[in-house]
């Protein structure tokens, strides 16, 4: 038996919330064949119906034939591949793994277990991208290698979407205390390649057009830099690699079930050139340990990746953004409300150590007043949004977070300063007895 796919993140139908099944994981991770193994997670991630499904069915076959030189042509596919043509079921959105982890030696006769993951977003309408940010973000940050999937070109919003995509699973980092933030190796595929004559096929064509979409220069719009300068910083690894068409067969006949025979035989050459790219032994990566620098992870460590994840997204839930720019919205306005906290504090301790004694109640709460208004001031200032009217709910938000938080850290300033005025008094007390004595 050669496996199947299993579901691990599902859907509930009713909330829509996602919910992550662990005894189907474990029961992958944690099986014998991986053992304590590195482990290398493939991903393939993107918008529907653009062939996900029928690339990693394509994977299943290569590992299923240990990468023998005819993988693609031996009739050995297992039956019960990832479901693919989508369908009207394909409206959900998910992620599934392959039962069977894979295992292959490394050159160096070292043995790590492969993972294979097929994984569902939709792209579209607003809840629908909230949902995808949760599946690509995840995908991201338990895989070792993503394949992101896209049509014709490598487009402006595809970028903006992964950007996205990553400051949200930065965020989910950070939120669980790490301090390595990089994704690891992300290959652009593009399906249906529009333009092989100025661009050829392959992974020579593709890696001069991502050199070229993501160079930054002094024409593009600031926003544009930084999102290529994310990007660059966000990835160890970032490989493009253009797929001519499937062939006409994919759509017309009736019969089409994806063997070699029906597809165009570009695509074929190029099936056996992309796939080897990602699975051949010698370039596998495994995915990096979270916890211990430069070791790998195992198994048992991506049940706990998966787990501390989907609680940080569980808890972020609210904030999880519908569109790219509501997530620059609040990642700019946490941040500029982290300063004008600083700010309050700073403007406080200096206002305060210049007297150089316990202040008297009133004075000390109109230092307050005029600190908080600087920070406020500044929070305003420096938080490009909060002259948008548009985007006024979520910079209003985090202005009252922030107005919360300076008054809850004003009421430690008073305690310390009647403290300070009870230990003046009782030094003047003291001294008092002792110019009586
Ligand atoms: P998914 O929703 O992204 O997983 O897409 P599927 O793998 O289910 O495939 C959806 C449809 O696209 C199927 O009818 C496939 O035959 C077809 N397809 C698969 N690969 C390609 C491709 O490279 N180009 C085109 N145009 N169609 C493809
Ligand atoms: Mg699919």
């Amino acid at each position: 038996m050669s496996g199947r796919p299993v579901p691990i993140v599902v859907q509930k139908n009713d909330s829509r919330e996602f919910e992550l099944d662990e005894d189907a994981l474990r029961s992958v991770l944690l099986s014998p064949e991986v053992g304590d193994k590195p482990v290398c997670v493939v991903a393939v991630a993107g918008a529907f119906r653009q062939g996900k499904s029928f690339l990693v069915n394509q994977l299943v076959k290569y590992c299923v034939n240990k990468g023998s030189p005819n993988w693609l042509d031996t009739p050995s596919l297992p039956n019960a591949v990832f479901k693919w043509r989508g369908g009207i079921e394909g409206e959900t959105t998910g992620i599934n793994i392959w039962s069977k982890p894979f295992v292959f030696t490394k050159p160096s006769g070292e043995k790590v277990a492969v993972i294979l993951m097929d994984t569902q977003g939709t792209f579209d309408c607003q809840t629908s991208m909230q949902e995808s940010t949760f599946i690509f973000a995840l995908t991201l940050l338990t895989s070792s290698v993503t394949v992101y999937n896209l049509m014709y070109n490598i487009k402006e919003d595809d970028l903006m979407n992964l950007q996205t995509f990553c400051t949200f699973g930065t965020l989910a980092q950070n939120s669980t205390n790490q301090n390595s933030c990089a994704f690891q190796k992300l290959l652009f595929l593009v399906r249906d390649w529009s333009f092989p004559t100025q661009h050829p096929y392959g992974h020579q064509g593709g890696k001069n057009v991502l050199d070229k979409i993501l160079t930054v220069n002094e024409n593009q719009e600031p926003a544009h830099q930084r999102l290529r300068e994310d990007l660059h910083q966000s990835f160890e690894d970032l490989e493009c690699y253009l797929m001519p068409h499937i062939g006409l067969r994919a759509s017309r006949d009736k019969d089409f079930d994806g063997r070699p025979n029906q597809l165009d035989e570009e695509f074929v050459e190029h099936l056996k050139q992309l796939v080897p790219r990602l699975l051949a032994p010698e370039r596998l990566v495994e995915k990096r340990s979270a916890a211990r620098r430069g070791q790998p992870a195992t198994g048992e460590e991506l049940v706990r990746l998966f787990r501390t994840y989907m609680e940080a997204f569980r808890e972020n839930k609210e904030v999880l953004p519908t569109t790219l720019v509501e997530i620059m919205v609040r990642v700019t306005s946490d941040e500029t409300s982290k300063m004008a906290f600083e700010l309050y504090k700073s403007t406080m301790d200096s206002k305060i150590q210049a007297h150089g004694r316990s202040l008297e109640g009133f004075l000390l709460y109109s230092y307050h007043s005029e600190s908080k208004r600087e920070a406020i001031a500044a929070y305003d200032k420096e938080n490009q949004y909060a002259r948008s009217k548009a985007l006024s709910a979520t910079v209003d938000k985090v202005r009252k977070s922030l107005e919360t938080r300076i008054e809850e850290v004003f009421g430690t300033y008073v305690l310390k300063n009647n403290n300070m005025a009870m230990h003046e008094a009782r030094e003047r007390a003291k001294a008092e007895e002792r110019a009586k004595a």
